[in-house]
C-alpha cells in the first residue's frame, strides 16, 4: 500500500476551511449538517424530471420519513461533535437537497431558527445554481451584514454543458455564472462543488471546470469523486459496465493537479467525500476518507508542491470575498 493511513496535516499544503475558520474565529468551528425538509426542482418538473443520474431518490418516495425538527438536529449534532472535537461554535449546514427551494418567508423562518442559537456563527446553504433568486441572495447578504458567516454552496459538478445534460442536471454553466456573479456583487462567498470522474470526463475536463470557475471568481471549492449509489440511473450504467468509477490513484492525482492550479486565496471546503455505506456501490475506496486525504497530501508532498504552485492566475482576477 503506497500511502500512509495516519492523518497528516493537509493544511500545510492546502488552504482548508477548518484552517480558515480557526484563523478567523480563534477557535474550532464545526459545520452541522441539517436536513430542513426541502425537496428538489429537478425531480418535480419545475427544473427537470427524474433528477440527476447519480442522485439516490429514496428520500423522495412517499414513505420517506420527515426529518426531525431543526432544533433537535442541531442539539443532537452539537452534542456529538462537542464530545468528539471539543468545538463550541458551529455553522448550520443546510445540506440535503435544494435549500433555497421554497418561498422566501419559509426560507427565512428556517434559516432564522438556526441562526438564533447563540453558539451558531453562521450558515452554509447548499443549492442548485439555477434556484437562487435575487431575493434569496439579499436575505443571505442581510445575515452577512449582521456579522454572520455566510456561504452559498453551488452544486455545479461540471462546467461542461454536455456533461450536465448527460447527467440530467437540468441547469447549465451559464446558470452557475449568473448566480455566482450575482452573489459576488453582494459580497456573498460562493463555494463551488465539482465532481471528479463524471461519465465521459477525466483529468482534462476537471482542469477545464476548475479553470472556468476560477475565471468567474470563487471563494471556495468542494471536490469529491462520483459515487455510484443504489436506486440511480448511474447504478444501472455501472452494473451494465458502461460506467467505470475512477481508481483511487487517479482521483488523488487529479485532485493534486487541481490544488496546484488553485490560487492560495481560495478555500478548500472538501477534497473528498463518501456516501452512506447502506447505499454506496462504488468506488469502495471512497469509504476511507482519511486514507484518501492522506494520499492527496502524500502526492503533494511527493511533488514538493502546495496550493497555487502551478497557478497562472493573478490575484486581482479573483472576485473572492472570503
Ligand atoms: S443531486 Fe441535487 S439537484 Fe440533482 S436530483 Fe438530487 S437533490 Fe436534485
Amino acid at each position: 500500500m503506497p500511502y500512509p493511513v495516519l492523518p497528516r496535516i493537509l493544511s500545510a499544503r492546502v488552504h482548508t476551511f477548518g484552517q480558515y475558520l480557526l484563523q478567523r474565529y480563534g477557535q474550532r468551528v464545526h459545520k452541522l449538517a441539517l436536513h430542513a425538509g426541502f425537496t428538489c426542482p429537478n425531480r418535480d418538473g419545475v427544473k427537470g424530471h427524474g433528477g440527476c443520474t447519480f442522485c439516490n431518490n429514496v428520500s423522495f418516495s412517499p414513505n420517506a420519513q420527515e426529518p426531525p425538527p431543526l432544533d433537535a438536529q442541531l442539539e443532537a449534532g452539537r452534542t456529538v461533535v462537542a464530545k468528539r472535537t471539543g468545538a463550541r461554535r458551529f455553522m448550520g449546514y443546510f445540506q440535503a437537497y435544494t435549500n433555497t427551494y421554497d418561498p422566501l418567508d419559509a426560507l427565512r423562518q428556517r434559516y432564522d431558527s438556526v441562526l438564533r442559537h447563540p453558539d451558531v456563527i453562521g450558515l452554509s446553504i447548499g443549492t442548485r445554481p439555477d434556484c437562487v433568486p435575487e431575493a434569496v441572495l439579499d436575505l443571505l447578504a442581510s445575515y452577512q451584514a449582521q456579522g454572520k458567516e455566510i456561504w452559498l454552496e453551488l452544486g455545479l459538478q461540471s462546467a461542461d454543458d454536455r456533461t450536465l445534460e448527460r447527467i440530467n442536471r437540468g441547469h447549465t454553466f451559464a446558470d452557475y455564472r449568473t448566480t455566482a456573479l450575482a452573489a459576488a456583487q453582494r459580497g456573498i462567498p460562493v463555494c463551488a462543488h465539482l465532481i471528479i470522474g463524471l461519465p465521459g470526463e477525466g483529468r482534462t475536463a476537471a482542469l477545464s471546470s476548475l479553470q472556468q470557475v476560477l475565471e468567474i471568481g470563487v471563494a471556495g471549492l468542494k471536490l469529491h469523486p462520483l459515487h455510484v449509489v443504489q436506486h440511480t440511473r448511474l447504478a444501472l450504467d455501472w452494473q451494465r459496465g458502461s460506467y467505470q468509477p475512477l481508481a483511487r490513484a487517479d482521483y488523488v492525482d487529479i485532485c493534486a493537479d487541481l490544488v496546484e492550479r488553485t490560487p492560495p486565496t481560495v478555500i478548500y471546503h472538501r477534497l473528498t467525500g463518501t456516501a452512506s455505506r447502506d447505499i454506496l456501490l462504488a468506488p469502495d475506496w471512497c469509504h476511507q476518507k482519511w486514507a484518501v486525504l492522506n494520499a492527496i497530501e502524500a502526492e503533494l508532498c511527493r511533488r514538493d508542491s502546495r496550493q497555487g504552485d502551478c497557478c497562472n492566475f493573478s490575484h486581482h482576477q479573483l472576485v473572492s470575498s472570503a
